[in-house]
């Protein structure tokens, strides 16, 4: 193998991205070197480019969305074997000591590792991650549809699940984009009734072809009272980072009905609470999940064909397919191979 791997990197905040001849890193005894197949680019890698995340330092090589095979394990690991498929997602580690963790509940570590932030990312040839931010990845799935499922697949499969929503309700997706052509998929597949919001009409039909029931153009209709037409939603999946969407819904909610955001809009969303008074209705947000969950994301895509629709850019030129992200330029996830 050789000493050295092209990565990219952020040489400080705000500057453009760098592909750079690097050092292959070494694993500590708890962690293990990744050989990258494939690293989705998503939005919430603007905290690394800007620098926006809290105790960022730079250098720094982004990418939480990355799929690989095991080349190299850290002396204390024994659940993972060199030739291993995984993938590693937003969440890139926890403690095991804090209060949250002492529960369980990983995701809410207060010292949690965010990949990508607190250490390089898989813009680059080869990652090292630690053993509990690993998921098994099914060998059936191609590596560059597989990587967008370890943020935006989660995401939404995740949000979905631990919902209320049981299958025959109606469950909204709003947003036909990243996150949305994945949470219509997951909603179809998990029995629900299931609701297409967007503007226009050119993406009812492939709306429908991911398993809507449902399509309501939100620029002719208003996406409250169409929802309350077809009886109040249980769940609204709000996929699109606008807080004007997000307001827009929470009148079609039904009885203990949820928006649920997992887009996140720069500015507050207003919400009447008459509207949730009435139904017990609630908005809420969702964050991704650990690494578990993201295998289990895998594992129920490959059995469903739960399929992200990707564009695929060569590692060289990340900077294109972050603006491409950016501007909403791809259909609809950007992958980097190396
Ligand atoms: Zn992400
Ligand atoms: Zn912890």
């Amino acid at each position: 193998m050789s000493e050295t791997m092209r990565a990219v990197e952020v040489p400080e905040a705000g500057a453009d991205f760098e592909v750079v001849e690097r050092e292959v890193p070494t694993p500590g005894p708890e962690a293990v070197r990744i050989a990258v197949e494939a690293c989705g680019v998503c939005h919430s890698d603007e905290m690394t480019k800007e620098g926006v995340y809290p105790r960022i330092e730079f250098p720094r090589t982004p990418g939480h969305e990355v799929v690989g095979r095991i080349d190299a394990v850290g002396a204390d690991v024994t659940e993972w074997a060199e030739g291993d498929r995984v993938g590693v997602g937003w969440h890139g580690g926890h403690c095991f000591t804090c209060e949250a963790c002492r529960r369980g509940d990983f995701i809410n570590c207060e010292h949690a590792d965010v990949t990508g932030i607190d250490f390089d990312g898989g813009y680059a040839e080869y990652t090292v991650a630690p053993r509990e931010a690993l998921a098994a990845v099914p060998e059936e799935l191609d590596a560059t549809e597989a990587a967008p499922l370890l943020c935006a697949g989660i995401t939404t499969f995740n949000a979905l699940r631990n919902s209320d929503a049981r299958p025959g309700n109606l469950v909204a997706v709003q947003g036909v984009g990243g996150l949305g052509h994945l949470g219509i998929q997951y909603a179809h597949e998990a029995g629900f009734e299931v609701v297409a919001l967007s503007r226009g009409t050119e993406k009812e039909a492939y709306a429908r072809e991911l398993g809507a029931d449902h399509y309501v153009d939100t620029e002719r209709e208003d996406p409250a009272e169409a929802l309350q037409a077809l009886g109040g939603a249980k769940v609204v999946l709000a996929t699109a980072p606008s807080s004007e969407a997000i307001s827009s819904v929470v009148g079609g909610l039904g009885v203990d009905g949820e928006v649920l955001a997992v887009g996140i809009p720069a500015d507050p969303v207003d919400v009447h609470v008459g509207q949730l008074v009435g139904t017990r209705g609630s908005v809420s947000g969702w964050a991704s999940g650990t690494a578990r969950d993201s295998q289990d994301t895998l594992e129920f895509s490959a059995l469903r064909d739960v399929t992200p629709e990707v564009e695929t850019f060569d590692l060289a030129d990340a900077g294109e397919a972050y603006e491409r992200m950016l501007n909403a330029d791809v259909r609809f996830r950007a992958v980097l191979t190396p």
